[in-house]
């Protein structure tokens, strides 16, 4: 049987350049990315099935009820979670899978999988975040502020991921993601078969 793919969750307060440093990554390396199912607006561009499922609250509480989630959270006021039958399968299948889920959600995924690696990123400093949401941004002060207080929150927890890469330059936090996945690739306890395989030759 082959190796089974490595499951990875990345969490980032928004405006932390998480999104672009993904979407770098998987030009460099095949994974799956998990699709999740919210209640949640599709935002104007968004597109069913391909950036979210979007549910009903009554449809998301059937899935998670089902059994069917591998992790859910509310998140400012909407369910966000992730289907876990997908996810099953690109692992079994030896394929690297991908979650970009909230810290509560992370979480769950750490107590159920404790093989999962689980990643961080980080701005430079509260303030960077708060010129990058300024900038970005067309969204009042007030949201602004609350989104800040928001990432502080979650920033706190990074101290339960395994890794945290501080996004200051872009070509660097692409690098820093792939050092962090090839070294989990060679990490002893996924090299158990390797190990055997030398032993025996
Ligand atoms: P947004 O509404 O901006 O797309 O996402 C809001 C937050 O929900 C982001 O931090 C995003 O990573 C997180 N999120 C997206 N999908 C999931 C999911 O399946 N589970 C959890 N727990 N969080 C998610």
């Amino acid at each position: 049987m082959g190796k089974r793919g490595l499951l990875i969750v990345v969490s980032a307060p928004s405006g932390c350049g998480k999104g672009t440093i993904l979407e770098q990554v998987m030009k460099k390396q095949e994974f799956y990315y998990s699709i999740s199912a919210t209640t949640r607006k599709p935002r104007p561009g968004e597109k069913d099935k391909v950036n979210y499922f979007f549910l009903t609250k009554e449809k998301f509480e059937e899935l998670i009820n089902s059994g069917q989630m591998l992790e859910h959270a509310e998140f400012v006021g909407n369910y966000y979670g992730t289907p876990a039958a997908p996810v099953e399968e690109h692992l079994a299948a030896g394929t690297d899978v991908i979650l970009e889920i909230e810290v509560q959600g992370a979480m769950q995924v750490k107590k159920k999988c404790p093989e999962a690696v689980l990643v961080f990123i980080l701005p430079p400093s509260v303030d960077t975040l708060r010129h990058r949401l300024n900038k970005r941004s067309t969204e009042s002060e007030e949201v602004i502020e609350e989104r800040i207080a928001k990432a502080h929150d979650e920033i706190a927890r990074a101290v339960d991921y395994d890794y945290v890469i501080v996004n200051d330059d872009l070509d660097e936090a692409i690098n820093d993601f792939m050092t962090v996945l090839a070294a989990e690739k060679m990490s002893v306890k996924r090299s158990g078969n390797v190990i055997n395989e030398v032993l025996e030759k």
